[in-house]
């Protein structure tokens, strides 16, 4: 498979690829590409040291902008203007979500609601209870079933006229079910109301359509599949439209619309610049833009399909080696409906991971009983997967041998 595999020679193109370490973990933080190393040597000699203050004048200052359109370009089907490099994702969700409820509450005070499934990411569910308080409104939850994730019918029944706002991961994180972005959107715009979008576990690995499929607006994280390395700032997407109606809450100088005027009051800038608020994070954006060109190469189709090689693959290992053993399976069986990573579950796991760990094969534990393989396309080869299962079944054999002897 690995032979046959078109996207392979993007193996090599990673930092710590050649060695026997086995990587389950490109979903949570990505490996390094090895041209970034280069890339931020350059940068510290010739544009920090080089430049100094002076590289905000040219470069930089623009950095935010060309990186987020090339995201727009690669990885999320959005035209120029409408996807921008700030904050953390946590930071970002809370500035879009915000901006999106006050709107819908000036236009329509009835607009009391935000609807969240129960499941969606800690962060998303902490930062809606908190513009919630903050806000007077309430939050809806859809409860969904961990293994799976939020249908068109769930969503149907959640919202109506109370709803301003819905908020929902494209990827979830724990079962890898890949949301209907599209009727999902159109359910609840035909609610009236506005659709975040989390793309933190399909950027950079599943197709999105932001522009087709209606999107309002987006978050998404960069050191996951896109490599920017730990904390790399996310991206925001907002629809064009939008931009000049939505005022966000972080009101900071570099989101005005004469930066250097340091006027005695905030004026937003028009378009995207408005959702910047301080000074752009341009050390952490260096090594994201190295995996965006790999990208722009192999096209984003080319690498959903390796993915979807990649988890049928483990999901038949999996099943022949891992099932016997009590191992189930917690992600969708139809890969039209799978992200891409697989989550297995037993209640074991937590051990076996730890045991996996000290033998250098790093998958993810989530609760519970989840062992989460990420399965990062341009860096994971087939002969890893199954190096990397064949370690975990003799674990897992190893952790339920020595409990029945116990017993
Ligand atoms: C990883 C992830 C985040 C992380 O947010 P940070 O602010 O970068 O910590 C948020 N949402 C989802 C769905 C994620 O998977």
């Amino acid at each position: 498979m690995d032979r046959a595999d078109g996207l392979a020679h993007y193996r090599k193109r990673f930092v710590g690829a050649e060695t026997d370490l086995v990587y389950f973990d490109g979903n949570s933080l990505g490996r390094p590409p090895v041209a970034a190393i280069e890339r931020m040597d350059r940068f510290l000699r010739e544009d920090w040291g080089g430049r100094l203050i002076r590289g905000w004048d040219e470069a930089w200052m623009q950095l935010p902008f060309e990186i987020g359109d090339r995201i727009g370009r690669a990885v999320i089907e959005a035209k120029a203007g409408q996807t921008v490099i700030g904050d953390s994702t946590t930071v970002l969700l809370y500035k879009l979500a915000r901006a999106a409820v006050d709107a819908q509450l000036a236009r329509d005070p009835g607009r009391r609601e935000i609807v969240v499934d129960s499941d969606n990411f800690p962060t998303d569910r902490y930062v809606l209870d908190g513009i919630a308080r903050e806000r007077g409104l309430r939050l809806r939850w859809i409860e969904v079933d961990t293994s799976s994730g939020v249908t068109p019918e769930h969503l149907a029944e959640a919202v109506g006229p109370d709803t301003a706002l819905v908020v929902l991961s494209h990827v979830a994180y724990r079962s890898a079910y890949l949301a209907d972005a599209q009727e999902l959107t159109r359910i609840a715009h035909d609610a009236g109301a506005l659709v975040l979008w989390d793309l933190c576990h399909s950027a950079g690995s599943v197709p999105v359509r932001a522009d087709h499929w209606g999107f309002d607006l987006a978050v998404g994280c960069t050191y996951k599949y896109l490599n920017g390395g730990p904390g790399s700032p996310a991206f925001a997407y907002v629809r064009d439209d939008l931009q000049d109606v939505l005022a966000q809450p972080i009101q900071g100088w570099m989101g005005t619309a004469d930066v250097f005027a340091m006027g005695p009051e905030y004026r937003p800038a028009r378009g995207i610049r408005r959702f910047i608020s301080g000074t752009p994070p341009i050390v952490g954006m260096l090594a994201m833009e190295e995996t965006l060109a790999m990208i722009e190469e192999a096209g984003i189709g080319a690498i959903r399909a390796k993915s979807v090689a990649l988890t049928s693959y483990a999901m038949t290992v999996a099943d022949e080696w891992l099932a016997p053993l009590g191992v189930q399976l917690a992600s969708p069986v139809d890969s039209e409906e799978r992200g891409g990573h697989v989550t297995l579950e037993h209640p074991a796991m937590r051990e076996v991971t730890a045991r996996l760990w000290q033998q250098d094969v790093i998958p993810d534990y989530r609760d519970p009983g989840g062992l989460r393989l990420g399965l990062s396309p341009l860096s994971t080869s087939f002969e890893e997967v199954h190096r990397g299962l064949a370690a975990t079944r003799d674990q897992l054999r190893a952790v339920l041998t020595e409990r029945a002897g116990l017993a």
